[in-house]
């Protein structure tokens, strides 16, 4: 097995040693939010996904396991052709709810993400999805050689016979603009997928804020598949050149960050 071991900080970044020739085999996939992970803290990324660490802070978890309730419930929604109402999947919201809630900070907090949940089925169970021909749709696309390839999640895929194909996000977080290219990058990526999958690329695709309400609407041309390429292969070679930066954010680090307390940045920012 391979040896893995840390130098101390190097012109402000950490490297990794005893890695060489093994790293192809140790990424079986890329995936977009391995790559946005990347971008956010190579260092959070390389106890992940390279020595593969196991986690040894608590972090806070209900943000992401509010979202896998609702996207489950949007799936089920597009799946049956939106037979299922808006009393049908509530009863089955609330199914679903109950076990996360212990995850919630505080009781009036999980009661603050009740609400926004039934927001949410509110809006999306009155949606026409006669269009929506996948939900969920998995995906393992190459890039180039040498660069693992991207696998993912399309979460609603439409066709119309006179357009074509569109791609959709469902999101439950905070909404973001058409300008954010680190998370519109996520549309792009399902374009690209669309066209492995159905032989025709999407034109266009949009993040469905069920929660706030609103959608952000991209279209999605040739070029921006190929600059999306780049960004993959790019960020393939910087992991192959073992550069995984620690970027310090006070919120993420202590609410986000399973391998804080093995993190020299961390300690570092803990003691200035
Ligand atoms: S504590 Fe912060 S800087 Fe350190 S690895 Fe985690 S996310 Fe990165």
């Amino acid at each position: 097995m391979c040896k893995l071991f840390l130098l101390p900080q190097i012109h402000g970044m950490i490297m990794a040693q005893g890695m060489k020739g093994g790293l192809g085999q140790k990424m079986e996939y890329l995936s977009f939010s391995r790559l946005s992970l990347l971008e956010t803290c190579g260092l959070r990324f390389y106890y992940e996904y390279v020595e593969k660490a196991t986690p040894t802070d608590h972090v806070v978890t209900y943000h992401a396991s509010f979202g896998k309730v609702i996207h489950s419930l949007y799936e089920e929604h597009g799946n049956t052709q939106g037979r299922a109402s808006y009393d049908a999947l509530k009863m089955r919201y609330d199914d679903t709810f109950v076990p996360i809630v212990e995850e919630f900070p505080t009781r009036e907090d999980a009661v603050a993400f009740y609400k926004k949940g039934l927001q949410a089925i509110s809006r999306f169970s009155q949606y026409q999805v006669d269009d929506v021909i996948d939900s969920e749709k998995e995906f393992l696309i190459d890039i180039a050689t040498g660069v693992p390839p991207m696998k993912g999640f399309i979460d609603r895929v439409l066709h119309v016979p006179t357009y074509g194909y569109v791609v959709a996000d469902l999101k439950t977080g905070k909404p973001f603009s058409q300008q954010d290219l680190k998370k519109t990058r996520q549309i792009v990526l399902y374009s690209l997928a669309c066209q492995d999958l159905y032989g025709e690329p999407a034109k266009e695709g949009y993040f469905d804020f069920v929660v706030q309400g609103g959608r952000v609407w991209l279209r999605v041309d040739e070029q921006d598949r190929l600059a999306l390429k780049s960004w993959i292969i790019e960020k393939w070679k910087q992991i192959l050149r073992e550069e995984f930066q620690p970027k310090y954010t006070k919120n993420f680090c202590r609410s986000f960050c399973p391998f804080r307390s093995r993190c020299p940045e961390y300690e570092r920012r803990q003691t200035v």
